[in-house]
């Protein structure tokens, strides 16, 4: 393999891009000048020293003085009484970025494809349970993934796994309401749609 064709296939692993895309950025890096390039992995290598994932709802985050603990988790005005769960951190930013929560998020890190093995190692299921028993202000937990079949089947995953843990704490889950159209991503619904989905939450 060519450093063409290596860098390709990294750029193809980056959400939403493909071949095609994948080669115009190579194409793209080898007509800047050096410097341009030299900034651009400093950047990267910055970017990784400073993020850091929150050991509260395990979002990424620029940690610069090594808190451990984002913002939000550490932020005494949200409501402490409702969890919303997602699936990844864009999700989390788009529902912040509403202004329409304001309560604390939990990223679950993936959804649960229908037919899977290993659900339990591949998301934050255990971390999730770990958390809603040792928060004792915890009312409500909403469910909030994409609209979509994996969406759908996560949601009732997660339901059949929490239920015996939140029933005798009294901890009411619900789910984004169908104010979402099937097939709608959360990282790209408007704040009307995610607003109805909110309120008609059940
Ligand atoms: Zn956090």
């Amino acid at each position: 393999m060519d450093i063409v064709e290596k860098l390709t296939e990294i750029f193809k692993e980056f959400p939403g891009i493909g071949e095609r895309q994948a080669k115009r950025f190579v194409y793209f890096l080898m007509a800047r000048k050096p410097d341009y390039a030299e900034n651009l992995s400093n950047l990267i290598l910055i970017l990784k020293k400073e993020v850091n994932q929150c050991k509260e709802c395990f979002r990424f985050f620029i940690d610069k003085n090594k808190k451990k603990v984002c913002e939000i988790c550490a932020d005494p005005n949200v409501n402490s009484s409702v969890l919303m769960v997602v699936e990844k951190d864009s999700d989390l930013e788009s529902v912040k970025k509403s202004g329409l929560y304001h309560g604390k998020y939990f990223i679950l890190g993936g959804l649960v494809p229908i037919v899977e093995k290993n659900t339990k190692s591949r998301i934050h299921i255990n971390e999730l349970i770990e958390k809603i028993k040792k928060d004792k202000n915890l009312k409500e937990i909403i469910l909030a993934f994409s609209l979509n079949p994996q969406g759908d089947h996560t949601d009732f995953y997660i339901k059949s796994q929490l239920k015996n843990i939140c029933e005798p704490l009294d901890i009411k889950i619900s789910s984004l309401g169908r104010g979402l159209s099937t097939g709608t991503e959360l990282e790209y619904s408007d704040n009307d749609t995610l607003k109805n989905a909110l309120k008609n939450r059940q």
